[in-house]
């Protein structure tokens, strides 16, 4: 096997994975803040994330992954202006925040499964380490931090390399940076938010500043810390978090442990920092509030299997930019409809352990290459599918190499059958069974040469939305346009 590589956003190279423990990985992963639906640009990041994980224990680490659930503190913008996004939400539909966060947090536990995203050893949710923030924020408070009427503030200057991992104190990255009287530097940011005077918060606890709620960047800090300890493998998020989350994230770290500057990539909490590059639309950022939301569930209503969308996203690059459009989503359906088909072939084959053999050496090179360099994912699907092409050979050997590549791509297709891939639309006006009914009939029909019946139940299905396809390469003898 070649040696796993890894792009560090801290470093800004790939580099060979080394882990703190050997024959461990440690992973945490920033989780989504349930206020809203997760669209589907929010799940490429845990689909990363979970390639990730894959790729790391098929490469024979002993993986711990945790993934956290934000329930507090996230605010309307990163950095400190706005309100948070759970109150607001719980405000608007007039709920408490509990129930807003638990409905959310099942929808979004529906996309990881629909997805075939593994499931981490832990989800931490913020709430349940109230305890453990304001123990770390005491830590920490005398030597870096400050007290003005909103909040404990975190002075960046006083730890070494601040924003490095993101690179850019420029003007744009300043000028988001919301103006707080009194803040020491613009990128101070609040680790302890006071409930303002007179005001009552659904989520507030008693803290040395004052009753109030811990911020953002401290849970994942403190989550890190309390599961994987510092400092742990890797630390991942959509590439946003490289901005200002995670360089807040890092400061609090560094803070923690005493650590000096970030030359060592370590005094950060973690050894590696990845970041998952966006999905967006053709009008440019994916958002909750414009025009048609892109959730997982769309998809689905619309007639695409779930794991059309993970096939979309492995066919690009995690740090590339990945567009979505419904024509990519159909191409990659049809892609993954291919491979479902050759894999159904081998259903029968006794499952057995990868065996060397002369037809599939060089695939299974490719594959662990394209893998182990940086999660090269868009050629690993093409040693897939060569390995489901590959002629004249035992099926058993086949399934193995098979199912061996497929353990790290996560498209299920031993779980898959061509009929589970056609979903109804949720618009369509006819059952199954009366299309396979009125088939059969305009079958019968045909074979007796009966040509006017056959065209008038074909009619009749299009103008149901049905599209009869005789003679379609993948075998599919109809589908809902
Ligand atoms: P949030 O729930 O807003 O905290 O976001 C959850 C995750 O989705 C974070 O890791 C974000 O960085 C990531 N993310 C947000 N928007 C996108 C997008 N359009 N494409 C990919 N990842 C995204
Ligand atoms: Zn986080």
């Amino acid at each position: 096997m070649t040696d796993l590589t890894l792009f560090n956003s801290l470093t800004r190279t790939q580099e060979p994975f080394v882990p703190v423990h050997a024959g461990e990985a440690r992973v945490y992963t920033c989780g989504p803040t349930v206020y809203n639906y997760p669209h589907i640009g929010n799940m490429r990041a845990y689909v990363f994330a979970d390639v990730l994980g894959r790729t790391l224990s098929y490469k024979g680490y002993k993986l711990t992954h945790i993934i956290n659930i934000t329930d507090v503190g996230h605010l309307t913008d990163d950095a400190d202006a706005g309100e948070d996004k759970m109150e607001k939400m719980a405000a608007e539909k007039a709920q408490s925040i509990w129930d807003i966060a638990q409905h959310y947090t099942q929808a979004y536990w529906a996309d990881v499964k629909a997805l075939n995203i593994r499931q981490p050893a832990k989800w931490s949710v913020a709430t349940d380490y109230i305890d453990e923030m304001l123990e770390f924020a005491k830590s920490i408070a005398d030597k870096h931090c400050y007290e003005l009427e909103s909040g404990l503030y975190f002075d960046v200057s006083t730890v070494e390399d601040y924003g490095r991992l993101a690179r850019a104190v420029t003007e744009d990255g300043e000028g988001r940076i919301d103006a707080v009287d009194g803040k020491r530097n613009p990128q101070d940011f609040a680790i302890w938010r006071k409930t303002p005077a007179g005001e009552k918060r659904q989520m507030e606890w008693d803290s040395p500043w004052g009753r109030g709620a811990p911020g953002w960047h401290l849970e994942c800090s403190v989550m890190g810390e309390k599961l994987l300890g510092f400092p742990f493998d890797i630390h991942t998020g959509g590439i946003d978090h490289r901005e200002i989350h995670h360089p807040n994230e890092i400061a609090q770290n560094q803070a923690f442990c005493g650590c000096g500057g970030l030359s060592e990539a370590q005094n950060s909490g973690a050894r590696v920092w990845m970041h998952n590059n966006f999905l967006v639309e053709r009008s440019g950022k994916m958002s909750k509030s414009s025009g048609e939301f892109l959730r997982l569930q769309l998809l689905i209503d619309k007639g695409f299997h779930p794991l059309a969308y993970r096939m979309m996203c492995l066919q690009a690059h995690y740090r590339s930019e990945l567009e979505f459009s419904w024509e990519g989503l159909e191409a990659a359906l049809t892609r993954l409809k291919r491979m479902v088909m050759a894999a159904e072939r081998l259903a029968d084959a006794p499952s057995q352990p990868v065996a060397e053999h002369p037809k599939f050496a060089a695939i299974l090179d490719k594959f662990d290459n394209a893998i182990s360099d940086d999660l090269g994912t868009p050629i690993a699907l093409t040693a897939l599918e060569e390995a489901l092409a590959v002629k004249k050979v035992d099926a058993g050997i086949k399934r193995a190499v098979v199912e061996h590549i497929n353990s790290v791509l996560g498209l299920g297709l031993f779980d898959l059958t061509r009929a589970a891939l056609r979903i109804r639309p949720k618009a369509a006006t006819t059952t199954e069974d009366e299309i396979e009914d009125a088939l059969a009939r305009r079958k019968a029909a045909r074979a007796e040469k009966d040509f006017a019946t056959s065209d008038a139940i074909r009619d009749e299905l299009v103008a149901k939305g049905v599209d009869v396809m005789d003679g379609d390469p993948l075998g599919w003898e109809w589908k809902l346009s």
